[in-house]
């Protein structure tokens, strides 16, 4: 570690900001952000408003009358990808029981693990961005009128124009899957590279739908970049950019409105005197900072987001409170970027959603994988949910939120408070690895 971060060396890193030693010994580590900003404020400097979310939701109603056709179980809800949202109040007790502590409000989890067609918080984003390039390049070939019904995606006649191109993405496994899944549909050539941490039956997946998958031993930066190398001299490539899109984001943060409605559909209400407390388990950024970007939008003030990463990968904690963002990553102060949530084994965080939501987020906390293992089995128990790892990352906040000295100074009452856990992936996974994972977390609760 003699490395310098921008002309100073880790260690004088370390003591103008002590909490860097605490997550370099991978203590569980939570933060709050002194530098959000008042919601009106915030804007003020943010290239990036309510009209683009507008916008990107418009594109995905365009292409409902194509989901329907062309993924069936999508009818029901017509030919629109949403998860439901649901109270969780067995848990709740639980995790009161558990940690022997009450919780004020109401706990409520959003299922994005139950989305279609990829079953993760990434059936959103990563979607979306395909769905984006397929509209712009049938436009430009003059397939594509204003007005015309997107069922003739799932043509012959648009699969054929559409295999000319590619896309290529770097992946530690959910993202692959959506954008490998979706881009196969549509007709494209796609290509994912996978980082170490996938998961065996993902790349088996995405094989037997005709995507290649490129395999590495290193960690999800390399993949990554390998990705981008390979896309950047193919002008009929499309790489998907986890670390930079501003598409991807887009894609996240039209679920702020699919939730208003959700939340206003079951009478929930969310205002000054009703806050909502929402806990994102956190990779590289882009799936919770898009998610929480919609939702300031959305709600303003009343919101209140936090990042979860695990104490082996919590980059964007380390990054947001020096400062640093993507100039600094885990491995730097000797982290090694593994854990048991595949979804968050990210060592750098994006240096573009860090930047951006460094006025709108509340703060960030980590937890030890075997956390997320026990809450896996306990959900599984109370609520017959069933979870991967990553997807408990959230689950930690508003036990936190009630018994942690420094969440417990936020400076916002909680007796009304709506505390909404993002579960972010598992109804997919296959039911043997399920119940390894179960397993785990019972053995631990014994
Ligand atoms: C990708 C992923 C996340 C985090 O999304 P990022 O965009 O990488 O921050 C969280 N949970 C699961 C299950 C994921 O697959």
């Amino acid at each position: 570690m003699h490395q310098e971060i921008q002309g100073k060396s880790i260690a004088r890193w370390m003591e103008e900001y002590p909490i860097m030693k605490e997550i370099a010994h991978l203590k569980e580590t939570a933060w709050i952000n002194p530098g959000k900003m008042p919601f009106e404020k915030a804007m003020q400097n943010c290239p990036l408003t309510m009209a683009d979310v507008q916008d990107a939701s418009h594109r995905l109603d365009r292409f409902a009358d194509y989901f329907k056709v062309a993924f069936p179980e999508t009818q029901a809800t017509g030919g629109i990808l949403e998860s439901p949202l649901k109270a969780i109040p067995h848990m709740k007790a639980c995790l009161e029981e558990d940690f022997g502590c009450a919780i004020p409000g109401d706990l409520f989890i959003k299922l994005d693990s139950h989305l279609p067609i990829s079953g993760s918080i990434k059936a959103r984003g990563g979607i979306y961005e395909v769905l984006y390039v397929a509209e712009k390049i049938a436009l430009e070939l003059g397939l594509l009128k204003a007005g015309d019904s997107y069922e003739v995606f799932h043509s012959q006649k648009f699969r054929d124009a559409l295999s000319r191109y590619s896309i290529a993405v770097g992946s530690t496994g959910n993202l692959g899957l959506s954008i490998g899944i979706m881009s196969a549909k549509l007709g494209f050539r796609v290509t994912v590279h996978m980082s170490a941490d996938a998961r065996q039956w993902k790349k088996d997946m995405l094989r037997s739908k005709g995507v290649t998958v490129v395999e590495y031993e290193s960690d999800y930066s390399i993949a990554v970049a390998q990705g981008r190398a390979q896309a950047q001299n193919d002008p009929y490539c499309h790489f998907v950019d986890d670390e930079n899109s501003q598409t991807l984001f887009m894609g996240y943060a039209v679920a702020a409105l699919r939730l208003r409605r959700q939340l206003e559909d079951a009478g929930i209400r969310v205002d000054d005197r009703h806050p909502l407390f929402v806990y994102l388990p956190c990779g590289v950024g882009g799936g919770p900072g898009g998610v929480a970007f919609g939702l300031k939008q959305v709600f303003g003030d009343s919101v209140h987001c936090f990042f979860a990463e695990p104490t082996h990968s919590c980059c964007m904690l380390l990054g947001m409170a020096t400062g640093l963002n993507s100039a600094i990553s885990v491995q730097d102060i000797g982290i090694d970027n593994r854990t048991v949530a595949d979804g968050l084994a990210v060592g750098r965080a994006s240096g573009f959603v860090g930047g951006l939501m460094a006025p709108f987020m509340s703060g960030c906390y980590s937890l030890e994988d075997g956390r997320m293992y026990r809450m896996l089995a306990q959900l599984a128990d109370t609520e017959g949910l069933k979870l991967e790892p990553s997807a408990l990352a959230g689950m930690y906040g508003p036990v936190l939120m009630a018994n942690d000295p420094v969440l417990c100074a936020y400076p916002i009452p909680r007796e009304n408070a709506v505390h909404l856990v993002w579960a972010t992936g598992g109804s997919m996974v296959p039911p043997e690895e399920m119940r390894a994972y179960y397993a785990a977390g019972k053995n631990l609760l014994d």
